[in-house]
C-alpha cells in the first residue's frame, strides 16, 4: 500500500522545476495544486553547469564530474526545497530510475505528508525506502527472483557468519553476470550498469536471508543493516554547502 501511496502523491502533487544559482528553483506550477503543496521534480541537466556558479553544490549534478564528492547515480530529496533533484547525463536504466524516484518519492511524502508522525530516527525512513524498492523487485520478478534469490542463501549465510556486526552482504563477482539477472533487473550493458544492478541484488538478497532465517523480525534485522552500511549523507547537505557560499 506504501508503493501506491507514494504513487498517488508524487502523481497529485509533483511539479517540473529547474535549478537556479545557489538553490533558487523556478517551477512550473499547476493550477490544481497550491506552491506550498507541490513536490518539486528537478532534472539537473548539462547545460545548467553554464547557468549554475561553479561552485554552486548542484554542479556536481550537471556535469557528473567524476571527481564529484556527491554520490553521482544518485537522486536526492531535500525537504527545505520539497525537492528530488536527479543528475544530468544519468543514463541508468528507466527502471532503475523509476526505483530511485519512488526511493526518494518515500522520503519526500514521509517529510511532506506523514511531517511529524514520519518513522524515526532517520534510519528507520531510509530502512523503509530500500524494503520498498525490495518488495516492488521481488513483485516484478515473481518467483524466478525468488527462486533466484534462494540460490544465493548460503553465500549470504556465510558471508554473514563470518563478518560479525560489520556484516555487509557483496555478491561474488563470479554471480554478477547471472542471466537472469537481465530480465528480472536490468541489462548490464556497461560496469556502472552491472554495480548498480549487483546493489540491488544484495539489499534483495539479504532481506531474503532474513526473511527466510528470522520471519516476522525480519525488518528489524534489515534496519540493523542498513544502520551498518547504507548512511547517507545528510537530508539538507545542499542547503548547508548554500548557506556556507552565501
Ligand atoms: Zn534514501
Amino acid at each position: 500500500m506504501k508503493k501506491l501511496a507514494v504513487v498517488i502523491f508524487l502523481r497529485e502533487r509533483a511539479v517540473l522545476a529547474v535549478p537556479r544559482p545557489y538553490n533558487g528553483l523556478a517551477c512550473v506550477y499547476r493550477p490544481d495544486v497550491a506552491p506550498t503543496e507541490t513536490v518539486r521534480i528537478v532534472p539537473v541537466i548539462s547545460i545548467d553547469s553554464w547557468l549554475l556558479p561553479h561552485d554552486d553544490y548542484w554542479q556536481n549534478y550537471a556535469t557528473l564530474r567524476p571527481s564529484s564528492k556527491v554520490p553521482v547515480g544518485a537522486a536526492t530529496f531535500i525537504p527545505g526545497d520539497r525537492a528530488i533533484y536527479m543528475p544530468g547525463g544519468w543514463s541508468r536504466p528507466e527502471r532503475q530510475r523509476g526505483l530511485k524516484m519512488l526511493h526518494e518519492g518515500l522520503h519526500a511524502y514521509d517529510r511532506l505528508i506523514r511531517k511529524r508522525h514520519m518513522p524515526k530516527p532517520r534510519w528507520r525512513r531510509e530502512r523503509n525506502a530500500e524494503y520498498l524498492v525490495v518488495r516492488v523487485l521481488r513483485a516484478i520478478g515473481g518467483q524466478a527472483f525468488t527462486d533466484y534469490l534462494d540460490t544465493l542463501i548460503s553465500e549470504v549465510a556465510s558471508q554473514y557468519a563470518s563478518s560479525g556486526e560489520r556484516f555487509c552482504f557483496r555478491l561474488p563477482f563470479s554471480r554478477q553476470d547471472d542471466p537472469p539477472l537481465d530480465h528480472l533487473l536490468w541489462p548490464a550493458l556497461s560496469p556502472a550498469f552491472r554495480r548498480d544492478r549487483a546493489l540491488e541484488v544484495e539489499r534483495c538478497a539479504v532481506a531474503h536471508f532474513y526473511e527466510v532465517r528470522y520471519g516476522a523480525k525480519a525488518l528489524a534485522h534489515y534496519g540493523a543493516y542498513v544502520r551498518t552500511n547504507h548512511w547517507e549523507p545528510d537530508d539538507d547537505v545542499g542547503l548547508t554547502s548554500q548557506s556556507v557560499a552565501a
